[in-house]
């Protein structure tokens, strides 16, 4: 079967597609005015018709101001507001939702993604790519516990998964238009962005680079905002905490059976009063404890159940600027 926007592979070689550039911009006022001229000379010079989607996403600064006087300076530049803050993962399906353009692009609106790299990426996407990310090659922007723990999370996430989530590839990618199809298919609410992109697959290739220092302004996520998406990643794409309870359980279980197997033979056989105090109160406070956790793991899970059967819309556009790109042709 061939999808109404799929490119027969070798034409892409000779082809210039149409490019969307999605940045989602929380607080981002100081950088648009920057960032955003620059992605757009770098796109206009890969695609044949370009656009680029700013999604405000609830800033209190003032990038709903320069993110409208964008749009009216350049035709290429849509502007979306939210109507509060969503969080990037939301902003960002705002964008892919709203880009028409054959391929795709996200990208961070604080210039930490070297536009540069943009080029390498469409010419991958031409050898045949339907998905390129990028890898940061260092975390020297962050603490030494920030990286560390990122890449504890990695391995955790990944541990005994059939999908595997590429370690240290951010959001910063490109996506043909299957791929952004396919991940518009995803209705999901607790929405890892990261994890969604490796469950739809498609031909996917890594490219490394050095993320640049941020412009201006700060980052949203320090160790807690990066924690509970972490937490997020790991409850939406791995059943693994359930298992080790299971697990955890059942050994439990096999070691109190031996221990009270242990205590019958010593009274009976021995004849020894079996003295039980300490180990009747280590005993009940360690399984208490192994009760509570295993219920706040349930609650999380049944948290997020919750969540996902209210059915809310996942952002609410406030109001948009700019036409950007029409829909692709549909290819014969
Ligand atoms: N961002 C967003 N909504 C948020 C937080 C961040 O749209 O609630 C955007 C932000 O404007 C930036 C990108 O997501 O373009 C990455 O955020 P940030 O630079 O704070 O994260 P870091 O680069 O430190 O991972
Ligand atoms: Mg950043």
């Amino acid at each position: 079967m061939r999808d109404a926007h799929t490119l027969p592979q070798p034409d892409r070689f000779q082809y210039t597609p149409t490019l969307s550039c999605v940045m989602p911009a929380y607080n981002e006022g100081q950088n648009l005015g920057t960032v955003v001229p620059q992605v757009l000379q770098a796109l206009q010079a890969l695609g044949s018709q370009v656009e680029i989607v700013l999604i405000n996403d609830g800033s209190r600064d003032d990038t709903a101001q320069v993110m409208q006087a964008l749009c009216e300076a350049h035709r290429e530049v849509v502007g979306i507001n939210l109507s509060r803050n969503f969080g990037k993962e939301a902003a960002l399906t705002a964008g892919i939702d709203a880009a028409r353009g054959e391929v795709v692009v996200l990208m961070d609106a604080d210039g930490q993604h070297p536009v540069s790299l943009v080029a390498d990426m469409v010419k991958r996407w031409r050898e045949g790519s339907d998905v390129v990310y990028a890898i940061r090659r260092t975390r020297d922007d962050q603490s030494a516990l920030h990286a560390g723990l990122t890449g504890m999370f990695y391995k955790l996430i990944n541990m005994g998964n059939r999908v595997k989530i590429p370690a240290h590839a951010g959001d910063f990618r490109l996506m043909d238009r299957r791929v952004v199809e396919a991940l518009k298919q995803l209705p999901e609410r607790n929405r890892f962005m990261k994890g969604l992109y490796a469950w739809v697959g498609f031909a996917s290739t890594a490219i490394d680079y050095e993320p640049l220092p941020r412009a201006a302004g700060e980052s949203s996520f320090g160790l807690r905002g990066s924690f509970a998406l972490a937490l997020t990643g790991v409850l939406a794409f791995s059943i693994a905490p359930l298992r080790a309870l299971t697990i955890t359980g059942l050994m439990l279980a096999m070691l109190a059976l031996g221990y009270g197997a242990w205590v019958v033979a010593e009274y009976f056989v021995w004849g020894i009063d079996v003295p039980g105090y300490a180990t009747l109160v280590v005993g009940m406070m360690f399984f208490s404890g192994i009760q509570l956790l295993s219920i706040g793991i349930l609650a999380e899970y049944v948290g997020r159940i919750y969540e996902e059967v209210k059915q809310r819309p996942m952002y609410l556009v406030s109001q948009r600027w700019g036409a950007g790109l029409s829909l692709a042709p549909v290819k014969a």
